[in-house]
């Protein structure tokens, strides 16, 4: 038996389990197979954080302090997991530099990857034309408080955000909504507008899906206060004309065609599971659902066990979340791997 957490994945919602682990009085390990923790917030080079725009870097290095003043807590980063054996209270967790350790319970936090817009159709010529950028494209400039089209060097003076590019699409699999991309491009759309108050700021959206509060922190306030034109209407293809891009698709609000020339367009990419949540649900022999992210045993009152007792999961590695979900799963799946360490049991807690 043993008392050990083993938390894989060192993003927002493996930080919380494994610093929620140590409160609750148990050892965690964490394992990342980056050299730094801070998940994709901070690879991906996120800028402000929906809904209070507080910086990402930071907030993610407040998180990571507070998981190293934690004595019961270890970090072990550059590591993977390779293998799993023995059974809840008495696993044993083999890593990829060739140890082992033992441990009582698991949480997966391998998070998500961004979707990648020029993999299965390019009718937004992602790869082509380099004005056309991802949400995190935009949120590195965001980072460095500088936004320009990458042609020209200059500030935009139109711009325009395409919701669910690789989110909703029946044709290429991808059926799930991505829950944030509504929100992210709204706030990206009113820190443009403030850094740049001549560009104007077009959102061409399917049903703008706010989430939550968002809907009064972020959608009102990107129309009321800071002007951004929200359009219902889908784009079909960007093309480029002189030295402009043109988004050509229906307005479907007015039924009529729609062909309006950008300087940049920022394509709102959603959420798919990332290669080491895969990787992770083969390695660990926890069922994924019929797309890849880890399948919840007994939603929607527990969502965090999985189809191995002893083994539990958190965060995007579950499906789309944002941070407050994110972190909500991650207590919960410590609370849930704690007392099921604590009880000494083997059935589901
Ligand atoms: C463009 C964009 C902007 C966003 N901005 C916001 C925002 O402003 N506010 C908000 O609330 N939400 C935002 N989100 C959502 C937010 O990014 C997620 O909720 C959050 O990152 C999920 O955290 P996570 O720890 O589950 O996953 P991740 O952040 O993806 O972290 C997963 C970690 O696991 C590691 N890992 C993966 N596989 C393995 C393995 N096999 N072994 C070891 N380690 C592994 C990875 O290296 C990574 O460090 C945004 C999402 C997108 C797409
Ligand atoms: S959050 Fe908005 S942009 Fe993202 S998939 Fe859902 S509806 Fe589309």
């Amino acid at each position: 038996m043993s008392e050990s957490v083993v938390v894989i994945g060192g993003g927002p919602a493996g930080i919380e389990a494994a610093r929620g682990v140590a409160d609750l009085g148990l050892p965690s390990i964490l394992i990342e197979q980056r050299e730094r923790l801070g998940g994709t917030p901070i690879f991906a080079n996120y800028a402000a954080l929906t809904p209070y725009f507080e910086d990402a870097e930071q907030a993610m290095d407040a998180m990571i302090a507070e998981l190293n003043a934690r004595p019961l807590a270890e970090v072990r980063t550059n590591t993977t997991v390779t293998g799993l054996s023995g059974e809840a209270g008495a696993f044993t967790v083999e890593l990829s530099t060739g140890e082992s350790l033992e441990a009582g319970a698991v949480i997966v936090a391998t998070g998500f990857d961004h979707f990648d817009p020029g993999r299965e159709r390019q009718i937004y010529n992602y790869y082509q034309y380099p004005d056309v950028l991802t949400l995190q494209d935009l949120e590195a400039q965001l980072k460095a408080h500088e936004v320009l089209v990458p042609s020209t060097g200059k500030p935009p003076e139109r711009i325009c955000w395409v919701q669910c590019v690789g989110s909703r699409d029946r044709n290429i699999g991808n059926e799930w909504c991505s829950k944030v991309c509504c929100g992210i491009a709204s706030k990206q759309a009113i820190e443009v507008r403030e850094m740049v108050p001549g560009c104007r700021a077009y959102i061409f959206y399917i049903d703008m899906r706010m989430y939550g509060y968002w809907e009064t922190q972020l959608y009102w306030p990107a129309q009321e206060k800071h002007h951004v034109q929200y359009i219902k209407g889908i784009i079909t293809e960007v093309l480029e004309r002189g030295d402009r891009l043109v988004v050509r698709g229906e307005d479907t609000t007015m039924g009529r065609p729609l062909e309006v020339p950008m300087d940049m367009v920022i394509l709102s990419v959603g959420m798919e599971p990332s290669a080491g949540t895969k990787s992770m649900a083969g390695v660990l022999g926890i069922e994924p659902n019929r797309y890849g992210f880890i399948e919840a045993a007994k939603p929607p009152l527990d969502t965090v066990s999985t189809s191995r007792t002893g083994v539990f999961a958190c965060g995007a590695a579950l499906g789309p979340a944002d941070l407050e979900d994110t972190i909500s799963s991650a207590g919960a799946a410590a609370g849930k791997a704690v007392a099921l360490v604590r009880r000494g049991t083997l059935q589901t807690v």
